[in-house]
């Protein structure tokens, strides 16, 4: 079994205590990871800190330059990445790759970018100049659905504007991450980027401890509330990328055969845990009937089972406590509407569930209304649009939506309506490096990604000085 180690002011330690890390497709244990202890995040903190000034004050050209050896690192060992990322999240190989891929990409783009000193005036009176300056140590923290890919989500962009790092994965899918920790301890000085492991239980210190000056989070409305609360007495500043309840609007005149498997992609990609996925379909009366059919074709067509195995489309849940929330889920729609696909439990080892594709569901019902991070879409109809979109603006979350149909004017009209950090007309889930990502209401706070997520890694200076 590999030997997992935290990284902790440049070197690579053992925890405290150590944990197991299952295998969701196999309930086996994967691999023994370390547990950080709480002295231990302290000294990654402390670490951090004493990091910080020679970092801050390096030319900006010399961190762009190690950060994109990170990228060329990652992609020389991005075959054992994507193998390992299968077997501790669960995701099918292929989209293991991708994702490893998508790592390197985003490392790249996010590096390229730059922070010029802007003249604010410059005359006979004053010069005023604008300066973006690092904040200091930001305590990175990672769910466990794209381990990796949120990693490059914050990593590249905080390193760049010269913070140094705390990284936090999560307690169920923190190897990928650890392996990371290899390559950063060899190309980054001490101290720049720290990796620890917890339990659920390192992270609120974290978000509480004094000597961090910001925090970067990903992962539910619950938790990203905890960390507003535990922020408050630092003034810590906070970007939270929190859960999502994506709609999608399929309006008549939408053709089913083109715009099924869309849906389908949207809402079942890494078995439906995607914080952007869509949760929800809205679908007009006059097409109802052949979507919801041609949406439980695909979901029959879908190749359940281990991610290593060549051929699945569809991974198990990543950890027993999803499994059990997603079965719950399953019951509800059993009993509240009509499961026209799936509905089942895949039975045997593994944290298995059969695609799910549930009709005649209600706003109010908790399968709507509720993100059930998992792979089962309810399809709720409508006969007015004007009510379908009230449905979808209807929730406290707003992360994605999409439009749907054929009509390029009412989609536009109905998109420029919705209440979603972003909208995506006749498809979902795509996004990129170069484009801004956020919710609105309770999805998030701050963006990610592009000019506006490298501006939240930096405190704005003002230096202005008299003629
Ligand atoms: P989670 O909130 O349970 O955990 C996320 C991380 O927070 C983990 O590393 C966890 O250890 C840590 N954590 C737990 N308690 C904490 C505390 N009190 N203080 C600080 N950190 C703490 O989320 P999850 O179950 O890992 O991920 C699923 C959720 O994440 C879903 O709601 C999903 O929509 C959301 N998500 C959002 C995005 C986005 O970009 N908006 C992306 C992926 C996932």
């Amino acid at each position: 079994m590999t030997d997992y180690r935290l990284l902790i002011d440049g070197r690579m330690v053992e925890g405290d205590d150590s944990m197991e890390v299952v295998n969701p497709a196999t309930e086996e244990v994967l691999a023994r990871a370390p547990r950080a202890s709480a002295a231990q995040l302290d000294q990654a903190v402390a670490a951090a800190k004493v990091a910080f000034p020679a970092w801050a004050e390096r030319p900006i050209t010399e961190r762009r330059a190690l950060i994109l050896q990170i990228a060329d690192r990652l992609e020389a060992d991005a075959e054992a990445f994507a193998r390992l990322l299968t077997q501790e999240q669960g995701k099918p190989l292929a989209e293991s790759t991708a994702e490893v891929a998508y790592t390197c990409a985003f490392i790249r783009h996010l590096a390229s970018y730059d922070l010029p000193v802007k003249v604010i005036e410059d005359n006979d009176a004053r010069l005023v100049q604008q300066y973006r300056r690092p904040l200091g140590v930001v305590g990175a923290i990672i769910p466990w659905n794209f381990p990796l890919l949120i990693v490059a989500f914050k990593l590249p962009l905080a390193l760049l504007a010269g913070n140094t790092v705390v990284v936090k994965p999560s307690p169920t899918t923190p190897l990928t991450t650890l392996r990371l920790g290899t390559i950063l301890a060899d190309l980054l000085p001490a101290g720049v980027v720290n990796v620890i492991t917890d339990q659920n239980d390192l992270g609120a210190l974290l978000t509480a401890h004094p000597d961090v000056a910001k925090i970067s989070f990903t992962g539910s409305t619950a938790t990203g509330q905890k960390i507003m609360a535990s922020a408050a007495s630092t003034i810590k500043r906070l970007t939270l990328e929190l859960g999502g309840n994506d709609a999608a609007i399929v309006l008549p005149g939408a053709d089913p055969e083109k715009v099924a498997p869309g849906l389908f992609a949207g809402a079942f990609m890494n078995a439906g845990q995607v914080c952007l996925a869509i949760k929800r379909a809205y679908v007009h009366d006059s097409i109802y009937e052949e979507v919801c059919d041609r949406l439980a074709t695909l979901a029959r067509e879908a190749v359940v089972g281990d991610g290593l195995q060549q051929g699945t489309t569809i991974g198990p849940l990543q950890n027993r406590m999803q499994f059990d929330k997603v079965k719950g889920f399953l019951d509800q729609a059993r009993r509240d509407g009509r499961v026209v696909a799936g509905g089942e439990v895949v039975e045997g080892r593994g944290y298995f569930i059969q695609p799910t594709i549930v009709a005649d569901v209600n706003d109010g019902d908790q399968i709507v209304d509720e993100e059930q991070f998992g792979p089962i879409l309810p399809v709720i109809r409508f006969d007015d649009v004007e009510s379908a979109l009230a449905s979808a603006n209807g929730l406290d979350l707003g992360l994605g939506g999409s439009v749907w149909g054929s009509d390029r004017d009412l989609n536009r009209h109905v998109a420029e309506r919705m209440e979603s950090g972003t909208v995506w007309i006749n498809k979902h889930l795509e996004f990129g490096p170069n484009i801004p990502f956020g919710g609105v209401k309770q999805s998030g706070l701050g963006v990610e990604f592009a000019e506006e997520g490298l501006a939240e890694f930096t405190q704005i200076r003002i230096v202005n000085e008299a003629r």
